[in-house]
């Protein structure tokens, strides 16, 4: 189904949306080996962009189009296809129980009815194909996503991290590492119960988040202990985004019948050099971690303090 949102740039707009959806309104003139062949086209990938690349540009045979912008607020996806231009026709789709995201057809001139009519007739070809693009998306972030707190998983991280590495040498980019546990938090299920503490970890993630860039990655790396993945931070830079991440969770309050709960967390920091691959990064962030817990927890050790203290003889 396909409802119309808005047309914008063009006087005829209100007419145009209304008119295009009344019993007077012009019929599509759309030839049916065309909407077959658009058709067959759209079913060969469950990739949302590339199905959305596919429709602009076989629609160019029956519609002139300068470009197309896809938009589904819920699931944070956009795309855009051709340009954007003055004038702009804008649909919902949705099948009977779902928002699909809003469609918008960008052009220097103004749609004429019978181009709507076209444009609408076009867009039935796209709304099953739409849906099952967002079910393989959204099967695809479940696969990858913890389902508690929403940050990446160890498959996630696994896919991501190397990656990452191998991009952040080939562009000699810095990237850092935080491995960051919640201290004493055995205690918080133990005293007030692990709903509570669920509450906990569901807070600590999004405090976690909103401390990073879009850029950075956070995954829940095992029960209360997050990797949070920081690209092109050097090791200044990711020592002030632990300390930051470090103070937000300070600073978080849970109440629990009448009672106030902080928590505190110890951040491990380090940072890739040339000889680094996935491991040995993720264990001298550990390492780096493991000394913030025995320095007395609620603090940031970075891997240049941790191998100062081991030259010094200083851990164990
Ligand atoms: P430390 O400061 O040394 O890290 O102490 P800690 O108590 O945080 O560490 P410990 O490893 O002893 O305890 C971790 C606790 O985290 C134990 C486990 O019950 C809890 N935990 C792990 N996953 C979850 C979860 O998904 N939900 C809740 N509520 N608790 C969890
Ligand atoms: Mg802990
Ligand atoms: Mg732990």
């Amino acid at each position: 189904m396909v409802s119309p949102l808005h047309s914008n740039g063009t006087a005829e707009r209100t007419d145009n949306i209304i008119s295009a959806f009344s019993d007077l309104a012009p019929k599509p003139d759309l030839r049916p080996e065309l909407l077959l062949r658009l058709a067959g086209k759209l079913q060969v990938t469950l990739d949302l962009n590339q199905l959305l690349e596919i429709f602009f540009s076989e629609i160019q045979n029956a519609v002139l189009v300068d470009g197309i912008s896809y938009q589904h607020d819920a699931l944070s996806l956009t795309h855009q296809c051709g340009r954007l231009s003055t004038h702009s026709v804008s649909y919902q789709l949705q099948t009977q129980n779902q928002m699909m995201g809003d469609i918008t057809f960008h052009r220097s001139t103004r749609y004429r009815e019978h181009e709507l009519a076209n444009i609408e007739g076009l867009m039935s070809t796209l709304v099953y194909p739409v849906r099952n693009a967002l079910r393989y998306q959204e099967a695809l972030q479940a696969a990858f996503r913890d389902p508690l707190t929403g940050t990446g998983n160890r498959a996630a991280l696994n896919n991501t991290l190397s990656r990452e590495i191998e991009m952040a040498k080939r562009h000699n980019q810095p990237l850092s590492l935080l491995m960051l546990d919640l201290d004493k938090f055995k205690q918080v299920n133990d005293r007030y119960g692990h709903c509570t503490g669920d509450q906990v970890l569901i807070s600590a993630a999004n405090c976690i988040l909103q401390c990073i860039r879009q850029t950075d990655m956070c995954f829940r790396y095992g029960g209360e202990e997050f990797l949070i993945m920081l690209s092109n931070a050097n090791h200044g830079g990711a020592l002030r985004i632990a300390e930051r991440i470090r103070h937000s969770i300070a600073e978080l309050q849970f109440e629990h019948k009448e009672q106030m709960l902080k928590i505190t967390t110890s951040i491990g920091c380090a940072t890739m050099n040339d000889e680094d691959d996935m491991e040995s990064l993720i264990q001298r962030a550990d390492g780096a971690l493991y000394q913030a817990k025995r320095s007395g927890r609620n603090r940031v050790i970075t891997d240049q303090e941790q191998s100062q203290l081991s030259a010094k003889g200083l851990t164990e």
